[in-house]
């Protein structure tokens, strides 16, 4: 058979989480508002207004340019896109074309068996967002809510080979969006979504063949199974001798299949102009310094700094990277509990995360703080609580935000050391037990655990289970 290449493209839309739209005041979130509440006469296109910039939208998308490692431009234009449709009552939409805020760039994208794809990125630009359409009973209404939302959209290079790369991209870029605070890049809700270009060529080919577009695809496993299905559609159409044509193909998430829905637009049906209402985007030294003097460590190279200086394994660090506030509360509890990083990761990869998922917050908005945590580790290294008095007092520090040590004085939780108060218990475990006794003497040792459990729900979880093994060994024996 054959070898053919995929060849995939991936253009997405971020809406930036600002507070107001980009060329006026109306709120830019109307997730939970109903139609047409957030419009004004200048998103929803009447006549003899003008649009204003919105600064923080340049803020957001220098921010995202500099992360991709994209040319920031000092100056940059915004352009008309033209075209009708009935959720875009201007007739037209502002964008920028041939000289976009950023050019060039890419990002690194780490791959599941080890390996690392370098995607290129041609360029970003601002642009405002269309309103939406629906079809209820017969007629077709119409909600410009969305008319004039943020966005940027970015473009790559066809660097990427396959679905699984292409997927891996997506969940580099959510997570990268949300570190930087730009985006919530929720894709159910819109707020990242991607179109794929996709097109095969006989492995080894230099040239390009004719490329699809697949649009409408809103989750990262959809966006996978519509680029697999594409391929192979394309492979089967060569196969038979026939072209394949550059359609733009809609994804029908219910059915899981690819629909066409028109023959594809070239960027000269368009016709772009320059925007006469607004001036050039003028990014001084100044400005873009003021923009990117907070511009954080991001992700990637946090983890790798996590493996080198706190000597976690791999796994840990990208889990600790997984969310910016996450990785701040790690490197806050290593300062209050300096001893042992990978100590720390484990109280946090398996009980605070846990609770962080349970409650659906971040690490962030936890009320066990970093340094109430390292209070909590010492506690238990000390001996001062048992490790299952310590789990329970992650809890009950979140839920009263008191001081750990205050909480095991007050409830009387320190682990009880004292050899005659634990002894005594046995003893009377032992006269309640005779039969557990004998079994224990016949050759089942493993009954010790259980006599140590009874000693600790008798003494209320408080007791020192190495002192009770001990003693229980001596009065068995
Ligand atoms: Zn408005």
């Amino acid at each position: 058979m054959t070898d053919y290449e995929p060849v995939i493209g991936l253009e997405t839309h971020i809406q930036l989480n600002t507070t107001s739209k980009i060329f006026c005041s109306c709120k830019a979130d109307s997730w939970n508002d109903g139609p047409n509440t957030n419009i004004c006469p200048v998103c929803s296109g009447l006549p003899g207004v003008l649009p204003v910039l919105n600064e923080k939208v340049v803020e957001k998308a220098v921010i995202l340019a500099q992360a991709m490692h994209s040319d920031i431009q000092s100056v940059s234009f915004f352009d008309r896109k033209n075209y009708f449709y009935p959720d875009l009552p201007k007739g037209y939409q502002i964008t920028q074309y041939d000289q976009p805020i950023g050019k060039g760039g890419y990002m690194e994208v780490p791959m599941p068996d080890g390996k690392s794809c370098r995607v290129g990125i041609w360029k970003l630009h601002m642009e405002e967002d269309a309103g939406k359409t629906k079809n209820v009973a017969g007629e077709r209404w119409v909600d410009y809510n969305r008319c004039g939302v943020p966005l940027i959209e970015m473009v790559t290079a066809p660097d990427i080979r396959t679905a699984e790369e292409a997927g891996q991209y997506l969940i580099r870029l959510r997570q990268l969006l949300r570190w930087l605070g730009i985006s919530e890049a929720d894709m159910e809700k819109g707020q990242l979504r991607c179109d794929a270009n996709v097109s095969i060529r006989l492995k080894g080919d230099p040239k390009l063949n004719a490329k699809t577009e697949i649009k409408n695809v809103n989750s990262i496993e959809a966006v996978k199974s519509a680029i697999e299905k594409e391929i192979d559609r394309q492979i089967r159409e060569v196969e038979a001798g026939n072209r394949v044509e550059a359609w733009t193909l809609e994804w029908d998430e219910d059915a899981g299949v690819l629909k066409k829905m028109r023959s594809k637009e070239t960027e000269a049906d368009y016709r772009y102009f320059r925007e006469p209402d607004l001036l050039p985007v003028r990014l001084d030294d100044e400005w873009r310094n003021k923009i990117l003097a907070d511009f954080p460590e991001l992700p990637l190279e946090r983890k790798s700094r996590f493996v080198t200086k706190y000597g976690l394994p791999e796994y840990d660090a990208e889990v600790l990277t997984s969310e910016r506030t996450l990785s701040d509360y790690f490197e806050a509890t290593i300062l209050n509990y300096p001893g042992d990083p990978k100590r720390a990761s484990n109280w946090i990869m398996n009980d605070v995360l846990r609770m962080i998922n349970d409650m659906a917050i971040q690490a962030g908005d936890l009320k066990l703080t970093p340094v109430y945590l390292a209070d909590i580790i010492k506690l238990v290294d000390a001996g001062t609580v048992n490790t299952s008095t310590g789990k329970a007092l992650l809890i009950k520090v979140e839920e009263s935000g008191e001081v750990p040590g205050k909480i095991v004085e007050r409830e009387g939780l320190a682990q009880v050391s004292d050899d005659s108060a634990i002894r005594q218990i046995c003893r009377e475990l032992i006269t309640e037990y005779p039969n557990e006794v004998d079994s224990y003497k016949a050759g089942k040792v493993t009954l010790l655990g259980w006599f140590v459990g009874q000693v600790m729900k008798k003494m209320r979880g408080k007791a020192d289970p190495n002192i009770a093994s001990q003693v229980l060994e001596e009065l068995l024996r």
